[in-house]
């Protein structure tokens, strides 16, 4: 094995290559019909991502971020309103329930996966409660039947983050068909990533999707008919002709990451010094980062790093540890298992390119004493 070999994080440009033919013509098009806002591609686009998502109202943003922040404006959940969100996942599901006014709950992780864990959710319920965020971190769906039985109970709204989870699945079930809505992000390094920003909101439910299509519209419904006030969030023609160019690949690539995944999984167990993520029975997990525990992180990534390897750290510090959460006050005790991975959680490369060889070349480096 050659040792100056480099492992990217994530190759882009090698997903790139292998349809450059169909992302040149999609952009060339755009540029001649001069579709850069709205029209025929951000509409092509809607439909063919709910088909995909099996939902039948697709709205498309700007961001991830704000896919999130205008569903839970949409649903009506403001100022003195409590939502429950996990304690470790990317800062944008608690940002956006600030950014509406509401207050961000947060809630511990399974001890196996790195999901929200459904047995604590319960007890962080208030009078004031009005939401659940589950995020579906890493590709790996976050124990939908059971927080669907507990919103029901409760009378909760249930938007899923799947911005990390296109394609997840549980027992052949689409992970954003559980909840009320769904927010995806197509930020550049996620399964299906534009070549910018850009995200979408995803619904069953048509007054909620009228009404996170007038906010995300400056409030109009039809042209200068502003019924409220929104603002300006939307995905642009170039993206989105560029997201209906890689949809139809992203089942293939999502294979090929669950492929790369279990190569990883089989060589690393044989080494056995690193702890290979897990995958709850009848989930699918679309391996969005493929995360390790490990004990002694920092001299790993040294190490890994030393041999060309990227590496990094999703999430370095759980949400309620943030300098921004501060003045919640919370302790470590409060949320034991996020406390704990904080420590030893390292995502290694994973994306659909990566070859076999670069797999043995990491699980070896990783191997050496
Ligand atoms: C990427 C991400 C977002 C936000 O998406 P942006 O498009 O970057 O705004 C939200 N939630 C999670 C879990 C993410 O990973």
């Amino acid at each position: 094995m050659n040792n100056s070999q480099k492992v990217p994080f994530v190759d882009l440009y090698a997903q790139y290559l292998s349809i450059k033919g169909e992302i040149d013509h999609a952009i060339e098009r755009t540029i001649k019909e001069s579709s850069y806002i709205g029209g025929k591609p951000v509409v092509g686009f809607e439909q063919e991502f709910a088909q995909y998502c099996k939902l039948p109202y697709v709205i498309s943003c700007g961001n991830g971020t704000d896919s999130i922040e205008i569903l839970l404006k949409a649903s009506g959940i403001g100022a003195g309103d409590e939502v429950i969100v996990p304690a470790i996942t990317w800062i944008s599901s608690a940002e956006a329930v600030t950014a509406i006014g509401a207050k961000p709950v947060f809630v511990d992780i399974e001890a196996d996966y790195f999901t929200i864990n459904p047995a604590l959710i319960e007890a962080a319920i208030t009078p004031r409660t009005k939401a659940i965020i589950p995020v579906h971190l890493y590709g790996h769906p976050a124990d939908m039947p059971a927080i669907m039985e507990i919103a029901r109970k409760h009378n909760l709204f249930v938007l899923e983050d799947c911005a990390q989870s296109h394609g997840a699945a549980i027992n052949g079930q689409l992970a954003g068909t559980f909840g009320h809505a769904a927010s995806f992000s197509f930020y550049p390094g996620k399964n299906l990533g534009a070549y910018g920003d850009a995200g979408a909101m995803a619904t069953a439910d048509q007054a909620l999707a009228e009404k996170a299509r007038m906010i995300a519209n400056h409030g109009q419904q039809g042209k200068h008919n502003h019924l409220m006030e929104g603002r300006n969030s939307r995905l642009d023609g170039l993206q989105a002709a560029i997201l209906s160019a890689k949809l139809p690949h992203l089942d293939k690539w999502t294979e090929m990451r669950i492929n790369n995944a279990s190569r990883y999984d089989a060589v690393l167990q044989s080494i056995g010094k690193v702890q290979s993520p897990k995958v709850k029975e009848g989930y699918k997990h679309v391996f969005h980062l493929y995360v390790l525990k490990v004990n002694e992180r920092e001299n790993l990534q040294k190490k890994l790093a030393a041999s060309g390897i990227d590496t990094a750290i999703h999430y370095p510090t759980a949400l309620p540890f943030l300098a921004c959460y501060s003045h919640y006050g919370h302790v470590p005790n409060d949320f034991p298992v996020a406390h704990a991975n904080q420590q030893n959680i390292l995502s290694i490369p994973m994306y659909a390119e990566l070859t076999n060889e670069q797999i043995s070349y990491i699980a070896g480096v990783i191997g050496e004493n």
